[in-house]
C-alpha cells in the first residue's frame, strides 16, 4: 500500500519536480572536475572516491590518481600496492582494492579495457553496486537508469514519501522504484536529472538541514516547511 501510494504520487508529479529540478541544476551547481568529463573510467574513479570521502578531499586527489593512472589499462596493469599508494589520504582501501580487482577483470575480456555501458553488466564487476552502476550507466553512456544513495534516498523520500523508513528492506526498494518513476523520458535528460538530485541532497536538503525557503522542488514537495535543523 505504501510503495502503491509513493508510485501514484511520485507520478503525479514527476513532470513538473524534473522540471524545476532540472532548471535549478543548469544554474546552480558546482563545477567539479568529474562533471567535465564522460569517461566512463574517469567517472568510476570519482564514484568509488566519493562513496566514502568528502568532496573537497576527493577534489584534491583525483587529478593526482588519474595522472597516475589515466586508463583501466594503467590501472590493471599496476601492482595492487601502487594503487593504493595513489589511493593514500582517501582512507577505505576497500575501495582501491576492487578498482584493481575490476580493472584486471575488465581487461581480461580485451584490449583496451572498456567498462560495459549497461547497467546490469556493470553491476557484475567487483566492488560495483546498483548505486554506482547506475551513475557511470547515467553520467558516462546517457543511459536512462535510476541512482540511489544516501542524499538521493533522502530526498525522494522527503519529496515524495515521507511515510518510508529507509532502514527498511522494502521501503529502500520502494524509494529505488520512486527514483526510477521520476525519471525523465531521455538519457541526456536523465544525466541531468541524476546529478541533480545529488545535488539538492548536498546542497538544499541536507541531512542536517532542510533549506525549503530556496528549495526548487518547495512546489511539489510533501515534507516543505521552513529551514530547521
Ligand atoms: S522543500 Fe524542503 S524538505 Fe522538500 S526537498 Fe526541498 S529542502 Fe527538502
Amino acid at each position: 500500500m505504501r510503495r502503491e501510494a509513493a508510485l501514484a504520487r511520485a507520478a503525479a508529479v514527476r513532470l513538473r519536480f524534473g522540471r524545476l529540478l532540472r532548471a535549478w541544476y543548469r544554474s546552480h551547481h558546482r563545477d567539479l572536475p568529474w562533471r567535465r568529463t564522460r569517461d566512463p573510467y574517469r567517472i568510476l574513479v570519482s564514484e568509488l572516491m566519493l562513496q566514502q570521502t568528502q568532496v573537497a578531499r576527493v577534489a584534491l586527489k583525483y587529478g593526482t590518481f588519474l595522472e597516475r593512472f589515466p586508463t583501466l589499462d594503467a590501472v590493471a596493469r599496476a601492482r595492487p600496492a601502487r594503487v593504493m599508494e595513489a589511493w593514500s589520504g582517501l582512507g577505505y582501501y576497500a575501495r582501491a582494492k576492487n578498482l584493481h580487482r575490476l580493472a584486471r577483470t575488465v581487461a581480461a575480456t580485451g584490449r583496451p579495457a572498456i567498462l560495459p555501458d549497461d547497467a546490469a553488466a556493470l553491476r557484475s564487476l567487483p566492488g560495483i553496486g546498483p548505486y554506482t552502476a547506475g551513475a557511470v550507466a547515467s553520467f558516462a553512456f546517457e543511459q536512462r537508469e535510476a541512482l540511489v544513495d544516501t542524499n538521493v534516498a533522502r530526498v525522494v523520500r522527503r519529496v515524495i514519501a515521507p511515510e518510508l523508513d529507509t532502514t527498511r528492506g522494502s521501503d529502500r526498494q520502494t524509494v529505488w522504484a520512486v527514483a526510477r518513476a521520476l525519471l525523465p523520458r531521455t538519457g541526456r535528460a536523465t544525466y541531468v536529472h541524476n546529478q541533480a538530485l545529488m545535488e539538492l541532497g548536498a546542497l538544499i536538503c541536507t541531512a542536517r538541514v532542510r533549506h525549503c525557503a530556496r528549495c526548487p522542488v518547495r512546489p511539489v514537495c510533501a515534507t516543505v516547511e521552513g529551514d530547521r535543523p
